[in-house]
């Protein structure tokens, strides 16, 4: 089941660590303003992304999954 994700970021939450560009490098990417975004909105699922949302310190990032809107991270309660 090859799964899209939406990925977004909440940049009024992000405090820019940039862990989420050490998890998963291909998925996101720190701005000049040390702000994370994804690199696609819409990308294939990835166990990286999914970690990187995981070990965000503020949980500022965002998955669902593309089309249905279905919750990834965080995991409806
Ligand atoms: S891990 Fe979270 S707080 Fe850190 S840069 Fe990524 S989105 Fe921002």
């Amino acid at each position: 089941m090859a799964d899209r994700w939406q990925v977004e970021v909440d940049r009024s939450v992000c405090i820019g660590s940039g862990m989420c560009v050490g998890a998963a490098p291909d998925g996101f990417r720190l701005d000049s303003a040390r702000q994370s975004h994804p690199v696609a909105p819409v990308a294939d699922a990835a166990e990286s992304v999914l970690a990187a949302a995981e070990g965000c310190p503020v949980e500022a990032i965002i998955v669902t999954v593309a089309g249905s809107g279905e919750a990834v991270f965080p995991p409806e309660e």
